[in-house]
């Protein structure tokens, strides 16, 4: 999975995790940094090896796999520090994914679908078309609603397919609490994480409405006062887009190592291709990210810069 695993590279990993430990196989999800706390709670996350913390296990895990399932990513540097020892692993890759622009060289197989809502979507489609559909049951079905539920704005996006319901349904049949995992997921912060969405919304946040657009940047100070941990930013993006005319909506925070960057829109505006074009990153259409070495006070003059070219396209 990507570094900082969301509900969908969390949930893929251990919905198939789950499955192939069915199926018989001597199987280990890797994490290439932490997680969010909203994700402890999963099924088989306390077997998850965190490559940051515990980099010689991991390694040699690599080292003697035969199969490597690479999950919800598609470029091996979305992998952070793992991406050479990914990309020297002798082992079989395997992509199961839905970005955009695959880095298709650096798998042997693969499927991405940049159409589907999620890659727990994906691995349920694998699980329904292995020849052991049987075999589901609810943990796996606890993993993969989780990335199905995340990755599609609980199930508002444009790809909340009918395939997309189908597949709820199936899980219903199984017998799965859905209404746990929302709370588990949305009702699980701490009172400092809703007082920085306020301060963040009054003090930090700027519209431009002549491109229709309103951006957010959070100092380090800010993370730091308000004592915000992974996980905490996640779907701040959001609000942005909240705003009546609003079609892009872009936040950038001021990490230690980069400035990182989400991009959202609505409608016709294509945020992958504005990620890759001017802030080394990527995604989907509608939803991506990118990052910036430069000050948080130049990455923001940047954006303020290279948007006036977008105008036309935004009105
Ligand atoms: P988020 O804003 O939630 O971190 O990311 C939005 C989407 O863009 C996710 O699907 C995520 O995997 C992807 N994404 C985020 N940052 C990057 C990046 O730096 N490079 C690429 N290629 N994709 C990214
Ligand atoms: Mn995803």
């Amino acid at each position: 999975m990507h570094q900082k695993p969301d509900g969908d590279a969390m949930g893929s990993a251990l919905g198939l995790y789950h499955f192939l430990v069915a199926l018989g196989h001597d199987v280990q999800v890797i994490s290439p940094t932490n997680w969010a706390d909203f994700l402890d709670w999963m099924p088989g996350v306390k077997t998850l090896v965190d490559y940051e913390r515990n980099r010689e296990k991991a390694l040699k895990i690599i080292g003697a796999t035969d199969w490597l399932f690479c999950l919800d990513f598609n470029v091996l540097h979305r992998t952070k520090h793992m991406e050479k020892p990914l990309s020297e692993a002798k082992c079989l890759k395997i992509l199961i994914d839905h970005h955009e622009q695959p880095q298709v060289a650096a798998f042997d197989y693969g499927v991405s679908i940049t159409s589907k809502s999620s890659t727990c979507e994906m691995v349920y489609d694998f699980i329904m078309a292995s020849g052991h559909a049987q075999l589901l049951d609810t943990t796996m079905a606890q993993c993969l609603y989780t990335g199905l539920m995340t990755d599609t704005g609980s199930f508002r996006f444009q790809a909340t397919t009918a395939s997309v319901h189908r597949a709820i349904a199936h899980f219903k049949d199984l017998g799965l609490d859905h209404r746990q995992i929302h709370e588990e997921i949305y009702d699980n912060f701490l009172e400092s994480r809703l007082r920085f969405i306020g301060y963040a919304l009054l003090n930090r946040m700027e519209v431009l409405y002549e491109y229709n657009t309103a951006i957010m940047f959070i100092t380090h100070a800010d993370l730091h006062k308000f004592d915000i941990k992974t996980g905490d930013t996640e779907g701040l993006v959001n609000y942005l887009l909240t705003i009546k005319g609003i079609r892009f909506g872009a936040i950038c925070i001021d990490r230690d190592e980069e400035r990182k960057w989400s991009f959202r829109s609505k409608g016709g505006f294509d945020v992958n291709t504005f990620a890759r074009k001017h802030f080394e990153g990527g995604g989907h259409f509608n939803a991506s990210g990118g990052r910036s070495s430069d000050s948080l006070e130049n990455t923001v003059l940047k954006f303020k810069q290279v948007i006036k070219e977008y105008q036309n396209q935004l009105q």
